[in-house]
């Protein structure tokens, strides 16, 4: 696997975020370096997204695909209703910090939830072996 960026969709070596309204709805083209938002008006460069890099070994893992778009179709439909709730009960602060502390909480709790997809998966697999 490649380590420069410029050579590696963006798919491939980040999760991406709108930088104005937080959620995973993406799309941008490599070649012309810029992106758009389908849930807000948002158009910029691919450079402006919030990311959030992912390991290289774990970039080669298949799993890393399906977590992906994980991230991308359900996390990023979900991301404004957390954002309102980590804040309505007080697990962010209103200011300069919101974002960016909300889209740690919710990345690291995305990843939680999709490895509780993975262990619940074998364990229903195994359960019906028996
Ligand atoms: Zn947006």
């Amino acid at each position: 696997m490649t380590t420069d960026p410029a050579a590696t969709s963006p798919a491939l070596d980040a999760l991406r975020f709108c930088p104005d309204c937080g959620k995973a709805t993406i799309n941008w083209n490599d070649i012309a370096g810029s992106a758009s938002c389908n849930s807000c008006p948002w158009q910029g460069s691919i450079k402006d997204l919030l990311s959030q890099p992912v390991a290289a070994e774990e970039a080669n893992n298949l799993s890393t695909l399906a977590r992906q778009d994980f991230v991308r179709d359900v996390v990023g439909a979900f991301t404004p209703a957390v954002m309102r709730w980590l804040l309505k009960w007080g697990f962010v602060f209103a200011g300069k910090h919101l974002r960016a502390d909300s889209l740690r909480i919710i990345k690291a709790g995305s990843n939680a939830f999709y490895e509780a997809v993975l262990k619940e998966r074998q364990a229903i697999a195994s359960e019906q072996q028996q």
